[in-house]
Formats: structure tokens, C-alpha cells, sequence
């Protein structure tokens, strides 16, 4: 809308990112109905080259300063791209992942990411379980339990490790965002409507069952955050568990951008106020620079494109939203931290790996026997992370493991060894010998 030529390369086939999932045969509604028209009339005129379900899996810079971009299709049903894609200016929203804990049991089928668990609901109308926990932190707990309910399962609870309480020191910070507590009365109230238990300070112990999940244990943390069981089991042959996201840093890192290490523990893209990043050219928005829900993705991707197109932003809305939703994420993180003893849970035999089934007892022998004090010597050591997953799954928690037992905090450093991947993801070798030997590739 900017005058600028677009390409816009999504691996979702659909557009929306995570939070505006929606069935293929539905015309959404709403604030994201209003965007999803505008893309659609821009893409109708030829001004947005809109490509569906084409991954971006490597993304390098050129001499000349410009861009390029490999991609490859979601699944055999998408046509590939002919070439790669170059650019003057990348505008990289990669959003994130679900931040997963190790716990015992959790390999189980019947054990899966909220993300998840909602991802399945919205976008394919799929109930995942017909009995549910929804355990974790954070007010992403809530739309995903009161979701699952509405479409007929029966979840017994919502397991919060934190105390709402937290919130209270953050009050002005949470009243300037008004429509946040609106929301959080909403969910209140479907709660309600849903007879869901809410339990705070109260955290997943164990998962029990032989071939699926059958029931949990639950554990009460106690003022340090450690787990304090009590033997009573709960049945269930759903657990979804949300600890908050790990942004998807893949394409950022690739071009060599600075991170810093944010409030909540994770590695995120640092950018300026108008969403650059310290390479030239590259400019980074959402969850990517810091998890903080989709109005703030939503307002720093206006803020990105318009600076990329080299044009004002239009007002000064979209900042102070950036401003105000940024300061309410900072209070969310601290009010919903993972919990500090949350390493306590694990048995010796847990995995912490579970692409390369590397159990937590491997971890502590590499730091303790072996002398590996950071994440990277403990990977290559173990082969944490070093599986099908690339460590998208466990990165965060082998990376935390490990400073623990060195009795520190996660660094940067630590964070950057397990997010960064040569490959954003998984590619055939006629892919990755290039258009001349690649027999498939038009
Ligand atoms: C269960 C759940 C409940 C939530 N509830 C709320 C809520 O109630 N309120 C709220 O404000 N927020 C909520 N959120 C958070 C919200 O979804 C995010 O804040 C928001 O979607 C972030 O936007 P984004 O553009 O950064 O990333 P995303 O929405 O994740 O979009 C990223 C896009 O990039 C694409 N992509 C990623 N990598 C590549 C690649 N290599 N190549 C090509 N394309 C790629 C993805 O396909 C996706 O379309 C929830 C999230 C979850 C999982």
C-alpha cells in the first residue's frame, strides 16, 4: 500500500500466521477479515506476489547488498518456486514455537504443545483429547483450555505454575492496555461457564500411562519454585502443556544479526524503533523480537513494512501500541516465569532429547564427569539436540539444564548455540546441490 513490490513467502497455506488460523472454506471476520481483503485486493492487482506454503530455508546476503531467498513447498501438493526469490529489503516475521519442558512421561502420545492442541482445534477442527489438562504458565493457557471445552472435551483443569498475584505490581502497566483485561474477563468468565478448575502455584510431576497417557501427578511449588508432590492421581489421556514460545530465529540468524537474551529468557532479534535490525536492509517483526501476542506482532509489521518500503509509518498508532504492548509483555513475562526448581521434576531416565533419546542422566554425567559447562560442549557430547528436530524442541531446556549445573543463568551465547541452524528446514539433497543438479527442480 506503500508503492513498494512485495513478495510475500508463507509456510503456512493460508494466511494468518498462528493466531489467525482458520478453516480453508471459511471467510474470516474481524480486525483480521479487514487485513485479509486488503491482501487479498493487493495480490488481485499484482501488487503483493502472494506464495502459500513455500518455506524459506536458507536466506543469505549478496555482494551487491540485496537478498536471496531458497525456498521450498510444505508438502508435495505445492508447487515449487522456479528459483529463489532476491530482494532488495527483507522483512523476516517468523513468529515462534511452543517453549517446551522435559517432564517425566512427556514422550507419551497424548502429550502435546498448546500451540498444538489449538492448532489442530482451529485449523482442522480436530479435538485432541476427550479428557484434558492444560498445564504450564501464562494467559496462553486460557483460549486453548476454554477452546477445547467449547468443542466438547472435558478439561479438568487449568495447572498454573504462577500465582496471579504477580500481576498485581504491574496494575498501571495492565490498565494501559485495556482491551488485555477485557480479554482476561472473558476467559474468566468461560471458565466458569466451562467448570474448569483453575489451580495456581501447581505444576505437571509426572505423566503416567504405558502406551498413551493415562492419568498425571501434580505437584504444589512452593516459594522457590520447587516442585512438592503429592501422590494423588488425576486421569486424563490429553495433557497440553504452553510455557510460553521460543522465537523462531533460523532466517535472522542466518544473516548474522545481534540478538540479546529478553525478559523472559529467550533469544530474541534486537531492532531499533523502527524494526531494523544492525544489518542493512534486514528488518525483523513479531514474536521473533520478543513473544508479546498478536497486537504487537500486528503493530510492528506495519512498522517494518512501512520502513522497508522507505516510507512513514502513518500516524503515530502503531508505535504506542508497540510501547504499551511491549511494556504489558514485559509484566506478563514477569508475572509467568517457568519456574526456577523446574529441573526438579526430572528423573534420571527422563529425556531430555527426544529425537535422540538422550535421558537427563547423560546430561548431568557430561557436565560432571566430562567438565562441559555450556550448551554447545554439552551437545556435542550427548547429542542433545542434535536430532530430527534440530533442537527446536529441547534447545531452550538443554541450554537452561546446562547453566543450572554450572550454576548460572543461560547466556546469550548458550541461547545462539541451540537456535541457530545452517538449514531453517529440512530440505532434499536435489535441493541442496542447486537448480543445476537438482533433476526435480523446474
Ligand atoms: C495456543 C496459542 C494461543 C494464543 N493466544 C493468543 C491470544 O489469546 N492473544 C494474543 O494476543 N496472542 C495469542 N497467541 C500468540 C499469537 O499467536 C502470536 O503473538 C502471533 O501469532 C505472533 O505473530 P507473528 O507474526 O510473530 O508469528 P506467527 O503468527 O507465528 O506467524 C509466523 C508466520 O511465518 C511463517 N514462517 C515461519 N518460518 C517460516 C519460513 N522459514 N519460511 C516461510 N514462512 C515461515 C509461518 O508459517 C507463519 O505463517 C497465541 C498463540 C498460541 C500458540
Amino acid at each position: 500500500e506503500r508503492g513498494a513490490p512485495v513478495v510475500l513467502l508463507d509456510a503456512g497455506e493460508r494466511p494468518g500466521g498462528q493466531y489467525w488460523r482458520h478453516a480453508a472454506d471459511t471467510e474470516p471476520g474481524g480486525a483480521y477479515g479487514g487485513l485479509w481483503r486488503r491482501l487479498r485486493a493487493l495480490t488481485d492487482a499484482g501488487r503483493v506476489d502472494y506464495r502459500p506454503g513455500q518455506q524459506v530455508w536458507l536466506v543469505t546476503r549478496e555482494d551487491d547488498g540485496g537478498f536471496r531467498l531458497e525456498t521450498t513447498p510444505v508438502h508435495d501438493g505445492v508447487e515449487p518456486l522456479p528459483g529463489p526469490v532476491t530482494a532488495g529489503k527483507v522483512v523476516l516475521c517468523p513468529g515462534g514455537a511452543d517453549r517446551q519442558l522435559p517432564v517425566p512421561g512427556w514422550t507419551l502420545p497424548g502429550v502435546v504443545a498448546a500451540g498444538g492442541a489449538q492448532a489442530l482445534l482451529k485449523g482442522h477442527g480436530t479435538v485432541a483429547g476427550r479428557q484434558v489438562l492444560v498445564a504450564g504458565t501464562g494467559p496462553f493457557l486460557l483460549p486453548v483450555a476454554t477452546g477445547l471445552a467449547r468443542a466438547g472435551a472435558r478439561v479438568v483443569g487449568v495447572w498454573e505454575a504462577n500465582s496471579p498475584l504477580r500481576w498485581a505490581r504491574h496494575a498501571p502497566t495492565v490498565l494501559r492496555v485495556p482491551g488485555k483485561v477485557a480479554e482476561a474477563a472473558g476467559y474468566a468468565a468461560a471458565l466458569a461457564r466451562h467448570r474448569i478448575p483453575y489451580r495456581t502455584r501447581t505444576v505437571v510431576a509426572e505423566i503416567l500411562g504405558d502406551d498413551r497417557v493415562r492419568a498425571v501427578r501434580r505437584a504444589v511449588l512452593d516459594g522457590d519454585g520447587v516442585p512438592r508432590s503429592r501422590p494423588e492421581e488425576v486421569e486424563v489421556d490429553l495433557v497440553a502443556f504452553g510455557w510460553g514460545f521460543t522465537p523462531a530465529l533460523e532466517l535472522p540468524l542466518q544473516l548474522g544479526v545481534a540478538t540479546r537474551v529478553d525478559v523472559d529468557g529467550s533469544l530474541v532479534v534486537a531492532v531499533d524503533e523502527r524494526q531494523r535490525t544492525d544489518v542493512p536492509g534486514v528488518f525483523v517483526a513479531g514474536e521473533a523480537t520478543g513473544v508479546g501476542g498478536a497486537t504487537l506482532s500486528l503493530a510492528e509489521g506495519r512498522i517494518a513494512g512501512a520502513a522497508a518500503a522507505g516510507r512513514p509509518e502513518g500516524g503515530r498508532r502503531p508505535r504506542a501500541t508497540v510501547r504499551a504492548h511491549r511494556a504489558f509483555a514485559r509484566a506478563m513475562h514477569d508475572a509467568h516465569p517457568v519456574p526456577a526448581g523446574w529441573h526438579r521434576w526430572l528423573t534420571d531416565d527422563t529425556l531430555v532429547c527426544r529425537c535422540e533419546e538422550v535421558p537427563h542422566a547423560a546430561v548431568r554425567a557430561a557436565h560432571a564427569q566430562l567438565g562441559a559447562g555450556d550448551a554447545r560442549t554439552v551437545k556435542m557430547l550427548t547429542r542433545v539436540g542434535m536430532g530430527w528436530c534440530q533442537g527446536r524442541v529441547c534447545g531452550y531446556a538443554a541450554a537452561c539444564l546446562t547453566a543450572t549445573l554450572d550454576g548460572r543463568p543461560p547466556t546469550e551465547a548458550d541461547l545462539r548455540g541451540t537456535a541457530a541452524r545452517p538449514l531453517a528446514v529440512p530440505v532434499s539433497l536435489a535441493e541442496l546441490a542447486g537448480p543445476e543438479e537438482g533433476p526435480d527442480r523446474p
